[in-house]
């Protein structure tokens, strides 16, 4: 009741929650009450989480932040989700994101923007909660739910948590079924929490994590009690500080924050080691069109006779036709365009191709820097703090929206893990995440390190 009474107040502001289900909360905590008082109940028995809008919600709204899903009500339920409810977690409702995650501000989203309950000292200006999972980063940073899952294609946990002072994970690609969410890019997409603290990252992502039939790319490993890693030693863990992440036209401030890091790391006994990721510079552009090509492809099946939205036409292609022109918004149709163009017969090669061959180099630059004993990577989570709603630049020049992705990309490339962490204020007390980016399926050392910098 507390949190919902919190949405009724806050929400009308942020606009973090597009669907907000309180007759749904309210059964599934009494039935959590019930397990209770009978001595049972599982790991988050009565937690009341908020869960982003790409999750497949059986019976409750799911439309990725589309206009073209207008309406659709899965009969199912993700894997992901479903794994939270059998641990006794509530559902508030479905959180505001990017159309079909695309973005870094979620400004892109159907439902309008979401607004960072964060602002600057002394200033009434609305900063955005970064994306796609803003919606997931505001809710929990305002206290509208206690935890939320979010999903990062190129950095759409870590983004948004480190510009809401809040900790978010994207495990390793595999660890989490993607069965039941709505897909984006196939290959990168990987679910995970956004908390208010690392202990309550490790505690939800124990429960999101799971392999699973009906996704052949979930892997069967047993998953550890992340919460045990917490408050272990760091000494004599080998921190690499990779030498390309240090881009041109960095602010002062986030390279005093990084530097801020590395002094904590070394504190607690950790042996910091100068590292070089060499392929870095190519990981953004590879992956704006690794990501819109597999997004174009997956974006087919909105064509106005399976999901959602159908607007009618003379004959089936002008109702494909239609639908998909009024559907989809504008970044959604340029990814589209991308992703056909870079597929397409006589591009293919050049774009496509190259791309895919990028991210093998990646992937290995990686591989080195672990296989000479790096325990886990450091690097600022963005190349600045929230910036404004309705950015004059960002509006002109995609590009520069694309930008603030480039520390966190990489790690889909290479299908990592990498946590984003709060590690303090900017000048103007606006919230600074670093992140940090391990070996596969290795978490919990990011969730150990992760909890001596908060
Ligand atoms: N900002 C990136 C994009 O727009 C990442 C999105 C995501 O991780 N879902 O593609």
């Amino acid at each position: 009741d507390a949190y919902l009474a919190a949405i009724d107040a806050a929400n009308p502001q942020l606009n973090a929650y597009v669907a907000v289900t309180p007759e749904k909360a309210r059964g599934m905590a009494k039935a959590s009450d019930q397990r209770l008082g009978k001595g049972e109940g599982g790991a988050l028995e009565g937690i009341p989480l908020g869960i982003k809008d790409l999750f497949g919600t059986e019976g409750v709204h799911t439309q990725a932040c589309s206009h073209v899903l207008d309406g659709f009500q899965p009969r199912y339920e993700s894997t992901v989700t479903s794994n939270l409810w059998a641990d006794g977690a509530v559902m508030l409702g479905k959180l505001n994101m990017d159309e079909f995650a695309m973005g870094s501000s979620n400004e892109t989203s159907y439902y309008g923007p979401v607004k960072n309950p964060w602002r600057a000292q002394g200033s009434n200006l609305d900063l955005v909660p970064g994306g796609s999972s803003g919606g997931s980063a505001a809710s929990v940073s305002a206290w509208l739910c206690a935890g939320a899952t979010a999903t990062d294609t190129g950095g759409s946990i870590r983004q948004p948590a480190a510009l809401t002072g809040t900790v978010g994970i994207k495990p390793t690609y595999g660890r989490c079924s993607r069965w039941g969410i709505v897909a984006f890019a196939s290959s990168l997409d990987q679910a995970g929490p956004i908390a208010r603290d690392v202990r309550d990252a490790a505690i939800l992502l124990k429960s999101m994590a799971s392999v699973d039939p009906k996704d052949t790319t979930s892997v069967d490993r047993p998953v550890p009690d992340y919460e045990a890693a917490l408050g272990q030693s760091i000494k004599g863990m080998r921190i690499g500080i990779p030498r390309e992440y240090r881009v041109d036209g960095m602010p002062e401030e986030i390279e005093t924050l990084w530097q801020k890091g590395i002094a904590w790391m070394r504190d607690a006994g950790a042996e910091i080691v100068d590292i070089s990721l060499p392929h870095t510079k190519y990981a953004l552009p590879a992956y704006y069109i690794v990501a819109p090509a597999e997004a174009s492809s997956n974006l087919a099946r909105y064509d106005g006779v399976r999901y959602g939205l159908r607007v009618p036409g003379k004959d089936i292609s002008d109702m494909y036709e239609k639908t998909r022109a009024e559907g989809f918004g504008r970044e959604v149709k340029r990814r589209i365009m991308i992703g056909t163009y870079v597929l397409s017969a006589g591009y293919y090669d050049a774009y496509y191709l190259k791309a895919q061959k990028v991210r093998t180099l990646i992937k290995r630059d990686f591989e080195e820097v672990f296989a000479a004993g790096v325990d886990a990577i450091l690097t600022p989570a963005t190349p600045s703090a929230a910036f404004g709603i309705a950015d004059q630049d960002m509006a002109a020049d995609p590009v520069k929206m694309y930008l603030n992705d480039i520390f966190t990309v990489t790690v889909n490339m290479a299908g990592l893990p990498g946590i984003a962490v709060p590690a303090g204020l900017d000048a103007k007390g606006l919230p600074l995440g670093l992140q940090l980016i391990g070996k596969p399926f290795d978490e919990e050392t990011l969730f150990r390190t992760a909890h001596v910098i908060e």
